[in-house]
């Protein structure tokens, strides 16, 4: 059972090919502190039993800074993460309270312009967790 908004995994079954979809039960923290990125980076680990066939999975759940990156140990299989948490948008209203504050008086201009680089970036990394 998932509700909706809530980061959750997605990916298909390898025995049965049944969707498994599962709520992410523990979003691991990036380390903003950490001096190197590859210490900063969050780690969990999630048990999903297949609702088909009873196979146990163990997901494991990285943060990078820029998203949420499953994977699904030494099965190759790629794993989605819906309503990422890290990657997602923020709320429209802020963005526009943000646009009020800052466009009129900065004359650099596009506050979206580093938005897009760690989504890229994510997009990247989750395209090559695909292969
Ligand atoms: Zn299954």
């Amino acid at each position: 059972m998932v509700e909706s908004g809530q980061p959750s995994l997605e990916f298909v079954c390898p025995r049965c090919g049944v969707s498994i979809t599962e709520t992410i039960e523990e979003v691991p923290s990036y380390d903003v502190l950490a001096d190197r990125e590859s210490g900063a980076q969050g780690y969990a680990e999630q048990s999903v039993t297949c609702p088909g066939c009873d196979q146990k999975f163990a997901v494991d759940i990285t943060n990078t800074g820029a998203c949420l990156l499953a994977d699904l140990g030494n099965e190759n299989i790629h794993v989605s993460v819906i309503d990422d948490p890290i990657n997602a948008p923020e709320d429209s209203w802020e963005v526009e309270a943000y646009q009020r504050e800052n466009l009129p008086t900065d004359p650099w201009g596009n506050p979206y312009q580093y938005r897009d680089e760690p989504a890229g970036e994510c997009a990247r990394l989750d395209a090559q967790h695909a292969q």
